[in-house]
């Protein structure tokens, strides 16, 4: 008899949000599900190791891998390619892993089209001063870079609707146990995304009027 295939779980959400962290607390929670490490042209920030946080290639290397058909998706962003080598998520999905992705919107619609079982997660703030708070708290980037990437989390809330799933990251653990209840029953995303789509259009007026005050 053939195994049930991985599930392929899918996870964006607004810059700066904490994605990774809900990742990493989600995969020790189940430490058998797989991550997929993406391949990218960026250069690799302090402290990255090739083959654990990304696959660091050259754009040649990438555009081959693009013709060759070896990735599952993917876009660019912020001036680098990033994609999501087919080969790995697809033979832990055959041996019935689950497997997470941590993309972007472009690409999370790429993989929703080739799998439609896909689940495809949407992670939010409780509020855009959250967002702000934690971007500046943070003290990793300069002022124009979190206006940056606020102005990203602005462009990147219009695609919220285009997902299954929107959980708000306010308390981790909260986050985490909402994450892990929609992977083991789809059918509660749509709970979710009710409740929380219409926090999405308040975030993003409100984000909008926090630069244009400049006020972070
Ligand atoms: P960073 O450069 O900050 O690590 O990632 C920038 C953005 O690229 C993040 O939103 C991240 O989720 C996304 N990303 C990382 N890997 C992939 C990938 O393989 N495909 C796509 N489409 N986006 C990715």
């Amino acid at each position: 008899m053939s195994k049930e295939k991985g599930k392929l779980i899918v996870v964006s959400g607004f810059s700066g949000v904490g994605k990774g962290t809900v990742i990493g607390k989600v995969m020790e929670a189940r430490p058998e599900y797989g991550f997929s490490v993406s391949c990218t042209t960026r250069d690799p920030r302090e402290g990255e190791i090739h083959g654990v946080h990304y696959f660091f290639i050259t754009k040649d290397e990438f555009l081959a891998g693009i013709r060759d058909g070896r990735f599952l998706e993917h876009a660019q962003y912020s001036d680098n390619y990033y994609g999501t080598p087919r080969e790995y998520v697809e033979s832990l999905r055959d041996e019935g892993i689950n497997v997470v992705l941590d993309i972007e919107y472009q690409g999370a619609f790429q993989v929703k089209q080739a799998c439609p079982e896909a689940i495809l997660i949407f992670l939010i703030p409780p509020s855009a001063e959250t967002l702000v708070k934690r971007l500046v708290n943070r003290g990793t980037e300069d002022h124009e870079k979190i206006g940056k990437r606020l102005a990203r989390a602005v462009e990147e809330a219009d695609q919220a609707p285009g997902y299954d799933c929107i959980l708000v990251n306010d308390k981790l653990e909260d986050a985490v146990t909402d994450f892990l209840a929609v992977v083991d029953e789809p059918a509660l995303g749509v709970d979710h995304y009710e409740k929380n789509l219409a926090i999405v259009p308040e975030i993003k007026k409100d984000l909008q009027a926090i630069l244009e005050k400049d006020a972070f």
